[in-house]
């Protein structure tokens, strides 16, 4: 790769992030997630010729939330192909991720699947389709993995359940425009666990690798996606991947990425290289402070971004 000594690089813009102010406010609106130390701050980055970087708290596991939208996204598509546009569409939402905005006059059809209201959608046809949609879920997200050690926390799921009243009132307006096949509440369940994944840095870097490793395969050799559908999973990765920050993303950081509001942010250079950031603090746009000044940092001096 590059003659950067990445490492080094890394090292420096940790202790230079950890140096100033961290901004923002966790994500308290998921009671669970604020049991968080905001002062959590872990990197991993993985490279196609090994490098391995990890640094600060990279070991210890946080809600990955909305990271796993790309993951039900992925098995769907490949489950179901080009089929799922007819009920999502690919275009940046430019409202917030929970926003029931654009639904009405976009008949129920969401923006993007990484909204929530686009991710319901995809979680219902992934309930349509596996008969054990928990448990086949997670088989699928330990084999992308390559680690059995990846589990839901129910407490973050009842957690979310418990006061998720724009969620349901969001899949109960797509289930009144047809586009939801299911009962809200077994879709609301799915989704409720799906975003309740916990990985840690080098976990989320290890699975996410998919989209960056030659012929998208997991580290076994298996074909998580073939190459085309990969190059649209990583395409709405950088067009919609940050809420309504994904251009400022796009801008400042030039890489396709996912956050979520458990703090953590993923980004991917496909053909060289995945980086994981977590820090729980987020901005007001819902992505972590520190996560985005930290990649902004790295892109810049390293010149490693795709533009
Ligand atoms: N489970 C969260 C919610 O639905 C996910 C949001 C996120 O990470 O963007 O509010």
């Amino acid at each position: 790769m590059h003659k950067i000594n990445c490492k080094k690089v890394l090292e420096d813009i940790y202790k230079d992030v950890s140096s100033k102010e961290n901004k923002g406010a966790i994500a308290t609106y998921i009671p669970e997630l604020a049991k968080i130390s905001p002062d959590n701050f872990g990197i991993c980055f993985l490279s196609i010729d090994n490098e391995e970087y990890k640094i600060g708290d990279w070991q210890t596991k946080f809600s990955i939330q909305s990271i796993s939208k790309v993951l039900s996204l992925g098995l769907a598509y490949k489950i179901f192909g080009d089929k799922i546009w007819e009920r999502v569409g690919v275009e940046p939402s430019g409202t917030p991720f929970n926003s029931l905005i654009q639904l009405e006059s976009d008949n129920g059809i969401p923006r993007n699947p990484f909204i929530n209201s686009g991710a319901m959608v995809i979680c219902d046809m992934l309930v349509s389709h596996l008969e054990n949609p928990k448990e086949d879920f997670l088989a699928y997200v330990r084999e992308v993995c390559d680690s059995d050690q990846i589990q839901y926390s129910e407490t973050v799921a009842a957690s979310e359940a418990s006061v998720g009243y724009r969620n349901k009132a969001l899949c109960n307006f797509i289930k009144s425009f047809g586009n939801i096949e299911n009962e809200p509440k077994e879709v609301l369940d799915f989704y409720f666990y799906m975003c309740s994944i916990e990985m840690n840095c080098e976990e989320l870097s290890k699975t996410f690798m998919f989209l960056v490793k030659d012929n998208f395969k997991t580290t076994k050799g298996n074909k998580v996606l073939s190459n085309s559908k990969a190059k649209r999973v990583n395409a709405i990765m950088q067009t919609c991947g940050f809420y309504d920050e994904s251009g400022e993303f796009s801008f400042k950081v030039g890489l396709p990425g996912k956050s979520g509001v458990g703090g953590g942010i993923v980004a991917i250079y496909p053909d060289k290289y995945c980086i994981t950031v977590w820090s729980p603090k987020l901005n007001k746009k819902g992505n972590s402070y520190r996560g985005m000044k930290f990649l902004e940092a790295f892109t810049t001096e390293t010149e490693l971004s795709i533009f």
